[in-house]
């Protein structure tokens, strides 16, 4: 033990416990450390980082070193590190999950909100997503994701600072490299469909059509469409610190009268 402790390695996902993305992801670990996924028991993509504090959380041990909850991937996490593991993890990686995770789209991402979790908890984390949908080939985020927690196991991570990491749905020989990339933003379209319900009552649907994207330099998503890695760094201090003067030179006060 000590400094030649076997690293332990907490994996979860958005997707659920029996998602083949998940599976990959496992199976790509395997051999760096002690492997243990806490991972939901159904799909909760979208999820966020919501944690359930409303009623009680149930855990199936469903096999050796995996775990079912009833809850959300921030559940998971909290739980994990918190009560079910028998030692604090190295690393949490999130996914992989199944459709990309970028720009804007990383504030409802449960996966990469595990990755969040781990992170206000002070443990190294990253997500991984594959940006495709219908059939997707886990080979080529597999592969990276053992790579970069080799490298995080070794480095750490600048503190506050998760990776959030999307892979083209290619293979492997047909991967263009590694980019180090910003959060690309999304242009809102008609994503709301209303319908009328056979009682005559509208109801409404969200998510209709793709969401279309600015194409700017240097995004997740540009690096992504033309065949690249794309790693993102992010961290969880939202401030807009360009702002705060302007909004000072606001002179808000609560009565009205002129700034304190
Ligand atoms: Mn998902």
């Amino acid at each position: 033990m000590g400094r030649e402790e076997r690293p332990l390695i907490l994996v979860s996902n958005d997707d659920g416990i029996g998602s083949a993305g998940l599976q990959a992801l496992v199976e790509s670990l395997r051999g760096l450390g002690e492997v243990v996924v806490v991972a939901p028991d159904r799909e909760r993509s979208a999820a966020g980082h919501s944690l359930t504090l409303s009623r009680p959380l149930r855990v199936s041990h469903i096999d050796d070193g995996w775990y079912g909850v009833d809850g959300t991937p921030t559940d998971c996490i909290t739980l994990a590190v918190m009560g079910l593991l028998p030692r604090r993890p190295h690393l949490v990686a999130a996914g992989i999950n199944h459709g990309s995770n970028m720009g804007d789209d990383v504030t409802y991402s449960g996966t990469v909100s595990s990755a969040i979790e781990a992170t206000l908890q002070g443990i190294p984390a990253f997500a991984i997503s594959v940006a495709g949908e219908g059939e997707l080939d886990f080979q080529s985020a597999a592969r990276f994701a053992r790579r970069l927690a080799e490298q995080i196991l070794r480095r750490g991570l600048p503190r506050n600072t998760l990776l959030n990491v999307n892979v083209p749905n290619l293979p492997p020989e047909a991967i263009q490299g590694v980019a180090v990339t910003r959060q690309g933003r999304r242009v809102y379209s008609e994503t709301v469909v209303r319908k009328i319900d056979p009682r005559g009552k509208a109801y409404y649907w969200i998510g209709g059509t793709d969401p279309a994207w600015e194409r700017p330099g240097g995004t997740d998503y540009e690096a992504v469409s033309s065949g690249w890695i794309s790693l993102t760094p992010l961290h969880l201090d939202l401030t807009n610190y360009r702002a705060i003067d302007e909004l000072k030179a606001w002179g808000l006060s609560l009565n009205g009268g002129p700034p304190a």
